[in-house]
C-alpha cells in the first residue's frame, strides 16, 4: 500500500493557510484570499509581544494561595509560548497596568480579572484587528485580552487545570483557536496536556504557522488536500496527521474543502477526516469554533456531518496508508471523498483518566512497568442509560504495539479499558480509536504511557546555605522543581535527592512546591489537592534604585539597577515598567545586586513611571522611578548613537574582544568610551565610527559612552562575547538525516540552568532547528535540502553566529 501512495502523491513546495485561526475572507483581485488575524511581526520592537496583567489582581483565591503565586503562574504559562523554537514571536511580561490604561496604538495583551460566567474559568482572544497592510494576507491583532475569573477560590494557582487552562487562553490571545487533537488548544473536554509537557506538536505548528521561523519553513513538512462531498467541497472539516508515536497535527477545511498541515516533523502520517463535534452546552457553534467570516462578514457555517474516513477511503485504522513527510515539503492530494452519515454524530468528547496512585490523573498516564494497565473514560455515546458499554462498542490503538484488551462497566457513568502492552509500547500520548456500527471516533493522545511512577516528594530539607533538598522518589537530575511558577536552580542530584536553591520569596511567603519530570508526571499526580510547601523566613526587605531617573521621550539607552538585600538571577530576573510606552529590550544580571537594563522609550511617552524589579517570587517597586519629560530634551540637546551591527533577537549591538564596533553618530569626533575605558576612534565618513575593543576586554555587558565638545549621547550597552567556534570529529562525513553533534566554544549561556537559549545551524545557508546536549555540545539532524560536497556550518546563539568550518556531506 505504501508503494501505491508514493506513486500516487505529488511532492511540492507549497504555501497556504493550516491549522485553525480567526479568519475572515476577502476577495483581492478576483481571488477569494484567507485573512488571519495576527500580531504584525514587523509592528514589535524586536518581535516582542508584551503583556501586562491587571492591578488589582482577583478579589478572591484558594486557601492559602497568594497574588505572587498566581502571578507566577501566569507569566510561566506566557513563556511556554515565549519559548517555542519555530516561532519567532516572543512574549514576555510588561508589568502591572491600571485595566484599560494601555493606549490603543500600542499592540498589547491585556490580563484582566472579572466576573465570569458559572463554570466559565477563562476567556481569551484577539479583541481588536485592523484592517491590513497593504498586500498583506493578515489582519493585525491590535489588542487581545486574557480574562481570568475575579474569584479564584477553586482554582488553586498550582494546580495543573488552572495553569493549562492560562497556557490554553494566551493561545487564543496570541490567534489560536480550538482543535480537536487533545492539544493545550483542546477544549477542557478532551484537554490531554500536562503541566511538564504544556505545547503539544498541534499547538507548537499553530503558532509557527502563524510567526514562523526559518527553520520551520525547511526542517518540517506539510500535507495538503480537499475534503469533498458528491463533489462539492466539506467546509470545516478537521483533518489529522497522526504518527503513532504520538503526535497530532490538525487542520480544518477552507469554504472549498481544501486544507493544509503544517508543521509536521518528519515521519511517516496516517490521516483521518472526522467533523466537528456538535456544539455543547456553552458553546455557540459545532467543536466550539469562531467561525470563519466571509466578505460581507456573515458567519461561514460548517458542512452536515460526515463518516469519518481514513486517507485513502477507509472507515478503520487498519485500512489507513501511511503517508511519509519530508523536510521542507509538501504532500499534496491526500483528498478525501466523504458520505453523509445515516445518524447523528453521538460518539465524541472522551476524557480519560489514569490511576498512578490515589487520585485520578488526566489525561491518563499509564505505567507500562506498574500493575494499573487501565484507563477510565467518559464521553458522549460511550455508556447506555443502564451504564454499558453502547452495543458493538470496540476500541484500538494507533500504532499497534498497545491494544485494548477489555472493556467495562467502572463507576457509574465511566467505562475501564484495559491495556496490553508489547516490548515496543514505548512512551508518550498515544491514540484510541472507538468505534460502533455506526460510526468511528478519533481520540489523538487520549492516554499517556510513561515507563515508570510519578515523581513523589516525601520531605523538603533546608540548609544553612540557603539551599533545600527535595527527598522522595522517582526524583533525579532530570527532574525540575517548581516553587509557583518559578523553576528552582538545582545543585547537586541522586535518585531520591535533589538540592535546589529556592528562587527568592517574600517573607512568611507559602510556595507549592512540585516535581514534573521529563515523561511530563508531576508530583501532583501522587500528591492531589496537597501539595509540598516552602514557607520563606526571611525578614530583610530587598529595596533597589535606578539610575538615572529622568530621560527622555525617543530615546534608547541604558539604566542600572543596584539592589540592597537583593538575590538578583538571570532567568529569575526582570525589570518592568508601569507604562507600555517603555519597552525593556534586554537586561543583565551582573552581580545578586546588580543589574544593566537596555531600554527604549517611545517618542510619545510621558510623566512619571514606576519601576518593578520582579526576581522570582518576590517584587519590589519604586513609584515615580523614571521622568520621561520634554523638558529633558529640551534641557540638553539629544545626541544619539546607533550601533551598525546588532543582535536581531533582542536589538543590543556587540563586538568581540579585538574586534570593532561601528556607529553612526552625528557631529565631529567623538570621545568614546566602553565600560569606563577610553578607547580609540576611526573616522569612517558620512558620520560612521568604528571603535576597537582591546584584545583583553572582559566579556559580558559594557556600556558605551560617547561625547563631543562636551556633549554626551545617551549611553548604550554593548555586548562584549568571545567570537563563538564549532569543532566536528576530524574526518567524518555526514549524509542527510544524520543526528550530527558539535562541541562548541564560546556560548557560555547554553550551560545556563534556568534561560534557553534559541540554537540555530546553519550548513550551506540552510537553518536547521538544534538541541543543546550540555553546556559545550548541541546536536541537529542533518536536512536533505543541504546539497552533498564540502559546506560551510556555522551555529547560531541567541542570535550571535559563531565562525564557520567545513561538514562534509556524501
Ligand atoms: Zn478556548
Amino acid at each position: 500500500l505504501i508503494a501505491r501512495l508514493a506513486a500516487l502523491l505529488l511532492m511540492a513546495v507549497g504555501a497556504a493557510q493550516a491549522y485553525y485561526h480567526f479568519i475572515r475572507y476577502a476577495d483581492r483581485e478576483g481571488q477569494r484570499i484567507a485573512l488571519v488575524q495576527k500580531f504584525d511581526l514587523s509592528a514589535l520592537p524586536v518581535k516582542t509581544i508584551r503583556y501586562y496583567i491587571a492591578d488589582p489582581g482577583p478579589e478572591r483565591l484558594a486557601a492559602n494561595d497568594s497574588l505572587s503565586s498566581l502571578l507566577s503562574q501566569i507569566r510561566l504559562a506566557a513563556r511556554q509560548w515565549d519559548e517555542v523554537e519555530s516561532s519567532e514571536l516572543r512574549v514576555r511580561y510588561g508589568g502591572r497596568i491600571d485595566p484599560g490604561s494601555l493606549p490603543e496604538d500600542t499592540p498589547a495583551i491585556e490580563v484582566l480579572f472579572d466576573e465570569l460566567p458559572p463554570g466559565l474559568l477563562a476567556l481569551g482572544g484577539p479583541v481588536t484587528v485592523a484592517d491590513p497592510p497593504a498586500g498583506a494576507a493578515f489582519l493585525p491583532i491590535q489588542r487581545s485580552q486574557i480574562v481570568l475569573p475575579n474569584d479564584f477560590t477553586s482554582f488553586p494557582s498550582f494546580a495543573e487545570s488552572t495553569y493549562l487552562t492560562m497556557v490554553h487562553e494566551f493561545g487564543h490571545a496570541l490567534g489560536l483557536q480550538h482543535t480537536l487533537t487533545s492539544s493545550v488548544m483542546a477544549t477542557q473536554l478532551t484537554r490531554a496536556v500536562t503541566k511538564g509537557q504544556a505545547l503539544a506538536a498541534d499547538d507548537i505548528a499553530g503558532v509557527s504557522i502563524l510567526y514562523p521561523t526559518r527553520t520551520f519553513q525547511t526542517s518540517l513538512g506539510a500535507i495538503s488536500g480537499r475534503v469533498t462531498q458528491g463533489g462539492a467541497g466539506v467546509v470545516l472539516a478537521s483533518v489529522t496527521a497522526l504518527s503513532p508515536a504520538g503526535l497530532a497535527v490538525s487542520a480544518l477545511t477552507g469554504p472549498d474543502g481544501a486544507y493544509r498541515i503544517a508543521g509536521l516533523p518528519p515521519a511517516s502520517y496516517q490521516v483521518y477526516v472526522q467533523p466537528l463535534p456538535p456544539a455543547q452546552t456553552g458553546e455557540s457553534s459545532p467543536g466550539n469554533i469562531v467561525l470563519p467570516l466571509d466578505p460581507d462578514r456573515r458567519p461561514i457555517q460548517p458542512s452536515a456531518a460526515f463518516e469519518t474516513q481514513f486517507f485513502p477511503n477507509a472507515r478503520e485504522l487498519s485500512g489507513a496508508g501511511a503517508i511519509p513527510v519530508t523536510a521542507g515539503s509538501t504532500v499534496e492530494n491526500v483528498n478525501f471523498s466523504v458520505t453523509a452519515r445515516r445518524e447523528p454524530m453521538r460518539l465524541y468528547n472522551v476524557s480519560t483518566f489514569g490511576f498512578p496512585a490515589q487520585v485520578a490523573v488526566r489525561p491518563a498516564p499509564i505505567n507500562v512497568n506498574g500493575t494499573r494497565n487501565f484507563f477510565v473514560a467518559t464521553g458522549q455515546g460511550l455508556l447506555t442509560a443502564a451504564n454499558q458499554p453502547v452495543t458493538g462498542l470496540r476500541a484500538s490503538v494507533a500504532g499497534g504495539a498497545t491494544t485494548v484488551t477489555a472493556i467495562g462497566t467502572y463507576s457509574p457513568g465511566y467505562l475501564r479499558f484495559d491495556l496490553g502492552f508489547s516490548p515496543d509500547s514505548g512512551e508518550g500520548g498515544r491514540h484510541l480509536v472507538l468505534s460502533t456500527a455506526a460510526e468511528t471516533y478519533i481520540q489523538p493522545n487520549a492516554f499517556r504511557l510513561t515507563a515508570r511512577q510519578p515523581p513523589a516528594i516525601t520531605e523538603l530539607a533546608r540548609a544553612g546555605d540557603g539551599s533545600v533538598t527535595i527527598l522522595g522518589s522517582n526524583i533525579d537530575s532530570r527532574t525540575a522543581i517548581l516553587f509557583d511558577g518559578v523553576r528552582a536552580l538545582p545543585q547537586t542530584a541522586e535518585e531520591g535527592r535533589l538540592t535546589v536553591i529556592p528562587p527568592p520569596g517574600a517573607n512568611s511567603h507559602r510556595a507549592a512546591v512540585v516535581a514534573i519530570n521529563p515523561d511530563g508526571q508531576s508530583s501532583l499526580s501522587v500528591q492531589g489537592d496537597s501539595p509540598s510547601t516552602y514557607l520563606y523566613d526571611n525578614p530583610d526587605s530587598p529595596s533597589f534604585a535606578l539610575s538615572p531617573n529622568a530621560i527622555a521621550p525617543g530615546t534608547e539607552t541604558v539604566v542600572e539597577v543596584t539592589g540592597t538585600g537583593t538575590a538578583f538571577q538571570e532567568g529569575w530576573t526582570a525589570l518592568q515598567f508601569s507604562s507600555p510606552h517603555i519597552a525593556v529590550k534586554r537586561s543583565w544580571v551582573l552581580s545578586p545586586t546588580r543589574l544593566l537594563a537596555q531600554i527604549a522609550i517611545s517618542p510619545s511617552a510621558s510623566g512619571a513611571v514606576a519601576a518593578t524589579v520582579t526576581s522570582g517570587l518576590r517584587s519590589a517597586t519604586i513609584p515615580n522611578a523614571l521622568v520621561l519629560g520634554a523638558e529633558i530634551s529640551s534641557a540638553s540637546p539629544r545626541l544619539t548613537v546607533a550601533p551598525l551591527a546588532v543582535n536581531p533577537l533582542n536589538g543590543i549591538a556587540f563586538g568581540a574582544p579585538g574586534g570593532q564596533v561601528v556607529f553612526l553618530f552625528p557631529g565631529g569626533i567623538p570621545q568614546v568610551s566602553l565600560a569606563g575605558r577610553t578607547v580609540d576612534v576611526a573616522a569612517l565618513g558620512d558620520g560612521i565610527y568604528s571603535v576597537r575593543v582591546p584584545a583583553d576586554f572582559p566579556t559580558g555587558p559594557a556600556i558605551l559612552r560617547v561625547s563631543q565638545g562636551g556633549n554626551a549621547a545617551v549611553p548604550i550597552v554593548v555586548q562584549i562575547q568571545e567570537a563563538g567556534r564549532i569543532a566536528l570529529e576530524a574526518g567524518r562525513t555526514f549524509a542527510a538525516g544524520d543526528t550530527v553533534e558539535l562541541a562548541v566554544i564560546g556560548f557560555s549561556e547554553l550551560a545556563s540552568l534556568l534561560t534557553r537559549p534559541r540554537v540555530t545551524v546553519v550548513v550551506a545557508g540552510v537553518e536547521h532547528p538544534a538541541r543543546i546536549v550540555s553546556g559545550t555540545s548541541i546536536e541537529f539532524v542533518l536536512l536533505p535540502s543541504v546539497p552533498a560536497g564540502t559546506q560551510t556550518i556555522s551555529v547560531i546563539v541567541d542570535g550571535r553566529p559563531s565562525l564557520g568550518t567545513s561538514i562534509t556531506l556524501r
